[in-house]
């Protein structure tokens, strides 16, 4: 049986390595921390309980087929749970949205926006249904191996009819006609290192998942989520092991063999899958002269997204009047001074931010009667330092004084817990280059075979999963490059394919598509 190891434990290196245990390889995962999760991690006192990275989960059938097409069953390793509404949104202006699967709540909260928005967004997302069938068969899933492939016209005419070279913002903004919609609709650009200005409308279809197939939370949190994937590998016959950092891949005559661990033990393979984030294991794992295109110079000179200020809060006391998901958009959003479209700058004056209330769906973040509030604020990544040392206390205070802007009361003598992470704690404590947790931008330059491939171009053997490397940087893209590089080593070691990106179109729920066609 051929043996394949996995660098790294974050969700791209347990979805790969269920799916190739699934095929039958013997596979080993190394992990540097001395936990599963990468990035979807965790913070605790004990008492108080927090996911560290991912909080939403989209479209979960891309895990489901993972986990089936593996031989197993998900609901056997974690419960997913619907949240209901998907998150509220407040404006600069006050004013706010709920958004929902639900079409009839929708056309309600889309009304308060003005009489004709109820029938732009049923127009909207009908529109959605054959664009996200698309881009998901031709851009996600598709294998990125070659650039006259991936770019052949022929494979893409279908696709001009929504003019992907529109921006995003002008997309929304044809479709809406009012900036709130518009950057409601376009926050998850930021997530993808981007603005809404100079974004592809292609990646209109981000929202669309989330109208069509709902936002999901795995209970016990994110952390559940890692581990009960890690139990699927296990019970597949694969073996973990912690606190195994890899110093580096072995590469002989152009083929990956192995790996040695921090310490010097060897680990022999037949083929390595590299999950550790791109640009930091590419620079540190894998010597120069096995890098012809992605050299040192080359990783330095390409587009990051944001990091993020995150703070981690136990309060003693229930915040039933939060919603589970919630975003504060300033009028910053929509600026497009260079300093603020590249995130140059930490945002001190009116920064937008994400606040999760967990505590409202599942009770295994706090104690009864108190609540775990997740605050992400989108800052610069450490190629833009910020003097955390001299101002963490008075920033830290800003952020916490400016939560009553989605609705949370007065929390300064509430706080029981309190933990701060910056870019420097991306960085440092998970090994991410920059700290740029949604890694490389995906502008067009950065996107499809431009993005770094599933399969190396330079080392046989070698391959790449996670949110540095093509499709993108989401848990479902990542999944999807499991999926792509699942494919691949199939292929290599003569194993059937265990799908083909168009059987992995998850299909759009029937009652969306039957509220469309009223
Ligand atoms: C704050 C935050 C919020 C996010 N929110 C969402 C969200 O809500 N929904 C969503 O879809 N996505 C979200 N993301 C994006 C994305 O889902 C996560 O960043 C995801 O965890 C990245 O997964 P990954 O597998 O690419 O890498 P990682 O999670 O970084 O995993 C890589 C693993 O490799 C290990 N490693 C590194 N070097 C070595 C080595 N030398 N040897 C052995 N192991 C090594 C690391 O310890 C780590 O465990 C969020 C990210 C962050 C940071």
């Amino acid at each position: 049986m051929p043996h394949v190891i996995v660098v790294g434990a974050g969700p791209g290196g347990l979805t790969s390595a269920i799916s190739l245990a699934g095929l039958g390889f013997d596979v080993t995962l190394l992990e540097a921390k001395d936990r599963v999760g990468g990035r979807m991690g965790v913070v605790t006192d004990g008492t108080y309980t927090f996911d560290t990275g991912p909080t939403i989960l989209q479209v979960p059938q891309v895990l489901e087929g993972i986990v089936s097409r593996a031989g197993r069953k998900l609901s056997d390793y974690v419960e997913l749970r619907k949240v209901e509404p998907n998150t509220r949104i407040t404006f600069w202006d006050r004013t706010s949205i709920e958004t929902s699967t639900d079409r009839a709540k929708m056309a309600e909260e889309m009304a308060k926006f003005g009489a004709q928005q109820p029938a732009n967004f049923d127009r909207w997302l009908t529109a959605h249904h054959e664009k996200y069938r698309l881009a998901w068969e031709k851009f996600i899933a598709y294998p990125a191996d070659s650039i006259p492939d991936y770019f052949n016209p022929l494979r893409l005419t279908s696709t001009l009819p929504y003019k992907p070279w529109q921006t995003l913002a002008t997309h929304l903004d044809e479709a809406f006609g009012d900036d709130r919609l518009t950057y409601a609709l376009a926050y998850p650009s930021k997530y993808l290192g981007l603005h809404p200005t100079n974004c592809s409308s292609v990646f209109s279809v981000i929202p669309y998942l989330e109208f069509a197939f709902g936002l999901w939370h795995p209970m016990g949190g994110f952390r559940a989520l890692a581990d009960g994937l890690a139990r699927c590998f296990t019970d597949l016959g694969g073996k973990v092991r912690l606190n195994a950092k890899v110093e580096r891949i072995e590469i002989v005559g152009g083929k990956a063999k192995g790996v040695v661990l921090a310490g010097g033990e060897r680990l022999s393979a037949d083929a390595v899958v590299v999950n550790a984030d791109f640009a930091h294991a590419a620079k540190n794992l894998i010597p120069q002269q096995h890098r012809t295109r992605w050299t040192d110079q080359k990783i330095e000179k390409l587009r990051y997204s944001c990091s993020t200020f995150m703070l981690y809060l136990g309060i003693d006391r229930p915040l039933d009047e939060l919603r589970h998901h919630e975003i504060y958009l300033s009028k910053h959003v929509t600026d497009t001074s260079p300093l603020r479209l590249e995130d140059q700058d930490l945002d001190r004056e009116d920064p937008p931010f994400y606040l999760a209330n967990p505590s409202v769906t599942d009770p295994s973040f706090a104690p009864k009667g108190h609540s775990a509030l997740y605050v992400l604020v989108p800052c610069p990544n450490t190629a833009h330092p910020v003097d955390w040392k001299g101002q963490l206390n008075r920033y830290t205070e800003m952020v916490i004084g400016r939560l009553r802007l989605v609705g949370a009361p007065d929390l300064t003598k509430h706080i029981k817990f309190q933990k701060v992470f910056t870019a420097e704690t991306w960085r440092d404590e998970f090994f991410v280059h920059r700290g740029a947790v949604f890694n490389l931008s995906h502008n067009w330059t950065q996107l499809g075979p431009l993005r770094p491939r599933s399969q190396s171009e330079d080392v046989e053997n070698l391959h790449w999963v996670g949110g540095g490397t093509h499709p993108g940087s989401g848990l479902l893209t990542i999944f999807e490059s499991a999926n792509i590089a699942a494919g691949h080593l199939a292929e290599r070691f003569g194993k059937r394919a265990p799908s083909t990106p168009v059987e992995r179109v998850p299909p759009v729920p029937p009652e969306i598509l039957r509220a469309a066609a009223r």
